[in-house]
């Protein structure tokens, strides 16, 4: 949605209330966000950049959510940079491009080590620009969290995954996190039962659930599976198929353990 003063007014005044809170997508400068676009097929950056100017206007604090693409690998400085830009953010956090077909990973995907090595090299400038005296960045401070055996809010590096996110589609569908295909993970509604019940049934007896299931069961004798809470089920389960990006992701979690091991507080 494009933000406008008016959405602003419903969204902060008249239901200020309801402590709504808001994040956007942009995923760092105007050549990193070359494969969000709007309807017309442009680059979303310059309208998404007139909202953050828009929210710096009134105040408002927000989250900033981008994604990783082959084409920022090269830009960790330059993300950094332009987030530091930003005066009112609230929290950012980074996710992989592991978009999957066939089993393989599209052109401008990336790989589970090269979205490590990106969070490893962006954490040098986070720390560098002293930023965390702004705001968190996650998946860093997941990372930071889990090696110093702090519990984490974020799924990728706690225990709660899955269906503890339930994500509702038009029509009153419902489904797991948005990760996750709403057809293959959708959650049976029983009007007699409660929403907990439900997602208890869902979790024991649905095939797909079960296979999320293994995924975890995988990480059982894993050396660092306290670190790694057996990340992201979504992409463990996409990549689950394909020997190489199985591995390369689990390598990957080595990678962010060895890289801030050194981290833990005494
Ligand atoms: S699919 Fe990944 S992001 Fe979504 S809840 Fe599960 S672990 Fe978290
Ligand atoms: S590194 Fe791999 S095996 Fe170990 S906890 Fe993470 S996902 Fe599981």
């Amino acid at each position: 949605m494009l933000l406008s003063e008016r959405w602003l007014e419903l969204l902060f005044n008249k239901y200020s209330d309801l402590a709504i809170e808001l994040s956007l997508s942009i995923d760092g400068s105007e050549t990193m966000n070359y494969l969000r676009q709007d309807f017309n097929k442009k680059n979303s950056f310059k309208s998404v950049y007139k909202s953050i100017m828009l929210l710096e206007r009134y105040k408002i604090k927000f989250g900033v959510l981008s994604v990783v693409s082959k084409n920022s690998l090269n830009y960790a400085r330059d993300y950094i940079d332009f987030i530091k830009s930003i005066k009112n953010i609230r929290f950012v956090k980074l996710n992989a491009l592991f978009n999957v077909i066939n089993n393989k990973l599209t052109r401008e995907s990336i790989t589970p080590r090269e979205f490590a090595e990106f969070i490893i090299e962006t954490a040098k400038y986070y720390i560098f620009e002293k930023l965390y005296e702004r705001f968190p960045f996650e998946p860093l401070l997941g990372i930071l969290q889990r090696i110093n055996n702090k519990e984490s809010l974020f799924c990728n590096y706690s225990g709660y995954k899955c269906l503890n996110f339930i994500s509702v589609y038009p029509g009153g569908m419902l489904a797991a996190c948005d990760g996750l295909s709403a057809n293959d993970f959708r959650i049976n509604i029983n009007n007699n039962l409660k929403i907990n019940e439900i997602l208890v049934k869902e979790a024991e007896h649905n095939k797909k659930f079960e296979e999320l299931n293994k995924l975890t069961a995988f990480c059982e004798n894993c050396d660092i599976k306290d670190f790694c809470m057996a990340g992201c089920l979504s992409q463990r389960f996409y990549f689950r198929n394909n020997k190489d990006l199985s591995e390369d992701f689990c390598n990957s979690k080595h990678l962010l353990f060895n890289a801030f091991k050194n981290f833990k507080l005494n």
